[in-house]
């Protein structure tokens, strides 16, 4: 029997342009020169899911062509972070790729992207040291960089970033703007599975027992969210409540922010964010809600 799977695979794959060589800039230089209309990009470091899969969706909605670039980005890790075991599938990725609507693909050894001795960005001294960015110090000045780069090579009309990833999509809405580059960041939706766990590469790191324990990170934001529809608004309260459900966890943070991450008394609808980080075992998983 003709494995039409298999078949259809090969075909995604063939029609697929990727570039991957040392050479890959300048391939993907003159491929995007070849483009017309306007461009999607999505950045993402691999090991694709749904959640990847809906902003690459979204991007080829809005756009006349996609290109998706895959790198792990060392500059973005600190010592003794997950770099090394980081989840890197890329023949799965390649075939997701396609059937979410990329046209080209960018997989960029780490040389083609970083030399010897050059410049960096550096993250916001407050914004770009605080939640995350205490949790991990120049975790933001890696982020920046790489996104930097990877705009300045795709020169995308709009580039699209996950809400999932809060703080990181605020930063770079807020280089975008205070850089005066042309390209329109995009806030996509958080993608989750049926029980409420947020989609992320980490997940894979979870045991069907962690797992179970990760869901009170989400439980706690829903917890937030039922007190809020019933008019509740201070900080302080929807804090405690929200850290009694992560109680078994070892808890990062639990911020109440404004949009621009800055602490706030009481929720104030469409203005406000709840971010939260914890460890499930030796895993660190973030999730966030824009109330
Ligand atoms: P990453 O590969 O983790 O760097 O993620 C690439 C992009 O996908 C980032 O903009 C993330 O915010 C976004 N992303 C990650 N998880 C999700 C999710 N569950 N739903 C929607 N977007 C996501």
């Amino acid at each position: 029997m003709v494995q039409w799977r298999r078949v259809f695979a090969i075909i995604a794959v063939k029609a697929l342009k990727a570039v991957r060589s040392v050479e890959s800039v300048a391939e993907l230089l003159a491929a995007r020169s070849e483009m017309s209309g306007s461009v999607g990009f999505v950045p993402t470091m691999g090991a694709l899911h749904a959640g990847h899969m809906s902003l690459i969706r979204q991007a080829h909605e809005e756009n006349d062509q996609v290109i998706v670039s895959i790198f792990v980005n060392p500059t973005q890790f600190l010592p003794g972070e997950d770099f090394e075991r980081y989840p890197r599938k890329e023949q799965a990725d390649r075939l997701l790729c396609k059937s979410a609507g990329c046209d080209l693909l960018f997989l960029p050894p780490i040389e083609a992207i970083y030399g010897a001795d050059e410049p960096v960005v550096k993250a916001p001294a407050v914004s770009g040291y605080i939640l995350e960015g205490h949790e991990r110090p120049g975790h933001f000045d890696g982020v920046l960089t790489v996104v930097l780069k990877l705009l300045g090579l795709t020169r995308p009309t709009r580039a699209y970033f996950g809400k999932k990833d809060a703080q990181q999509l605020i930063l770079i809405r807020q280089m975008a703007d205070r850089f005066f580059l042309p390209t329109e960041i995009i806030a996509a939706e958080t993608l989750r599975q049926k029980d409420g766990l947020a989609l992320s590469s980490r997940n894979e790191y979870l045991s069907d027992t962690q797992r179970t324990e990760a869901l009170k990170i989400s439980q706690s934001l829903f917890e937030a969210s039922r007190l809020i529809k019933q008019g509740r608004s201070e900080s302080a309260a929807i804090e405690a409540a929200m850290r009694q459900v992560l109680a078994p966890l070892a808890i990062d943070y639990v911020a109440i922010t404004d949009r621009a991450l800055r602490p706030i008394d009481a929720i104030v609808k469409g203005e406000s964010l709840i971010l939260v980080a914890a460890r499930v075992g030796g895993v660190r998983l973030i999730d966030n809600m824009w109330v």
